[in-house]
């Protein structure tokens, strides 16, 4: 585990006190004294933290730490500002420019290892964090976990996973929640997978209320006395409840720029009280993990919604099956194909007969349930590559590609013999059965030069059926 901290500083004594203090305390400390060349320093070293004086002799930390900053080698790296003048504007000037915290001499002990345990531990949280998402294998998995279960049940459970994981919290759950409201559900929580929208009021967590209305992240470093909970203890001495979180974060979230719920993150017990630190990297991992499921989730309905509406397009809304302007787009491309490769490819007009007789005795909703009956077996009864389609009012047409006029004939013949046998009657109607008369015409064929004059070659073939008594099959 790297543990080597770079202290840039030019007060001889502070440094020899703090590389004491440090070694003390299990990290390596090298120094950079003065600031000079700081960033070979840094190269050779790779410290997990740097100490950096602001005000040096020599060169000005502020802007050392900006060009730190903006070095994408170095942007990560958790840098602590030291300084013996804490001028607030100094201050403001060094968490603006990406510093992690600041320190005024003279320090206390305790504070500064506190600190730099922190922010190395953040640090380090960071780096693996990049690493992962940097990683295109854990990317693909992100994406393969989100987009195979798409399910948002599936989605808020994930992120609550990758959140609670990343920051090593245990307790995680997200809460769906809008401005306003009263009452808020969790909809998933890490540490109970099992748990499935359960309905919280949110009088009861008086930081996720205040984080939902305010749209902003909200720490409670100790509930046993942040002022946020003071109704809330009250309550619960006079419940005799006894409550073992410890702190918590409430952090909203947005998708779709909607403000959508919050991230709910607790410790209890003898674990250590969450930071700011550790706040504003849940944030972090969140936006990235949201972005990321943001990310894949337009992706799949983006083209889910493509695929519809194009479906959409092609479809006969009673049927269901291709519309007859599509059908004019596959055919010629199916003739296109036959020409090329010299492929057999037959179609078949099925006319409904004495259908307007359907609709005058048995009115109209009838006559289109029959109608999307009638589709509905051309469909079952072809095979995948064919296509099934509505040409007209009561007339369909399949095309079947590397199919010889024998092959068709049986296939027609078998069709118009199911028709006669099925009972189209909705439930409780009198029996309903009907017939149909079938034209077939095959590629290739002196008169096929097109798909339409393709149709109009089984259109005759369909008429003779029709003069010959109906009910009949003839090409
Ligand atoms: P033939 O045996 O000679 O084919 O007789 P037919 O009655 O089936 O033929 P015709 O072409 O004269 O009549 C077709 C009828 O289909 C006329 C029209 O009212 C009806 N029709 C067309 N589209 C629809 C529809 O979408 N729904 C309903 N219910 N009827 C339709
Ligand atoms: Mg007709
Ligand atoms: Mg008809």
């Amino acid at each position: 585990m790297n543990n080597r901290v770079l202290v840039a500083d030019d007060d001889e004594s502070l440094v020899r006190t703090l590389t004491w203090i440090l070694k003390e305390h299990g990290y390596e400390v090298f120094v950079c004294p003065g600031g000079d060349s700081l960033f070979a320093k840094l190269e050779e070293i790779k410290p997990a933290l740097l100490l950096l004086d602001i005000m040096m002799p020599k060169v000005d930390g502020l802007q050392l730490l900006e060009r730190l900053k903006q070095d994408e080698r170095h942007k990560d790296l958790p840098v602590l500002m030291v300084s013996s003048m804490p001028p607030e504007e100094a201050t403001v000037r060094a968490l603006g420019l990406g510093a992690a915290d600041f320190i005024s001499k003279p320090f206390r002990v305790r504070e500064l290892l506190a600190r730099v345990e922190a922010h190395i531990r953040v640090g380090r949280a960071l780096a693996q964090a990049r690493e992962e998402a940097r990683s295109r294998a854990a990317m693909v998995d992100i994406l393969h976990e989100v987009t195979d279960s798409l399910k948002p049940d599936e989605m808020y459970h994930i992120l609550a996973r990758r959140v609670a994981r990343a920051l090593n919290i245990s307790k995680c759950s997200m809460v769906l929640a809008k401005p306003g409201d009263q009452q808020g559900v969790v909809v998933a929580a890490y540490e109970n997978p099992m748990l499935r929208n359960l309905q919280i009021e949110l009088s009861r967590y008086p930081e996720i209320r205040k984080a939902v209305s305010s749209g902003r992240m909200v720490l409670v470093e100790e509930v046993a006395n942040d002022p946020l909970y003071e109704d809330e203890r009250r309550r619960w001495e006079r419940e005799q409840i006894k409550v073992p979180t410890r702190s918590a974060v409430a952090l909203p979230f947005w998708m779709k720029e909607q403000q959508i719920g919050v991230f709910f993150l607790r410790t209890t017990g003898d674990d250590p009280p969450l930071t700011r630190a550790d706040a504003q990297f849940a944030e972090t991992v969140i936006k990235t993990a949201v972005s990321a499921i943001e990310k894949a989730y337009d992706f799949e309905t983006a083209v889910s919604d493509k695929q519809r509406l194009e479906k959409l397009a092609l479809t006969d809304a009673l049927t269901g099956c291709m519309n007859r302007r599509a059908l004019a787009e596959a055919l010629a491309a199916e003739l296109d194909r036959a020409r090329r490769y010299n492929l057999a490819l037959t179609i078949l007009l099925a006319d409904i007969d004495r259908f307007k007789s359907i609709n005058d005795t048995r009115g109209h909703i009838a006559g289109d349930s029959v109608l999307r009956q009638v589709g509905e077996l051309l469909r079952r009864e072809a095979r995948s590559v064919d296509i099934v389609a509505r040409y007209g009012g009561e007339e369909f047409v399949i095309v079947m590609p590397e199919t010889a006029p024998h092959g068709a004939q049986i296939f027609a013949e078998r069709l118009r013999r199911r028709v006669m046998a099925r009972d189209f009657a909705d439930t409780g109607e009198d029996p309903l059965h009907l017939t149909v008369s079938i034209g077939l015409a095959s590629f290739p064929d002196d008169r096929v030069h097109s798909a339409d004059s393709f149709v109009s070659l089984a259109d005759q073939a369909l008429y003779r059926a029709k003069n010959e008594g109906r009910n009949l099959v003839r090409q």
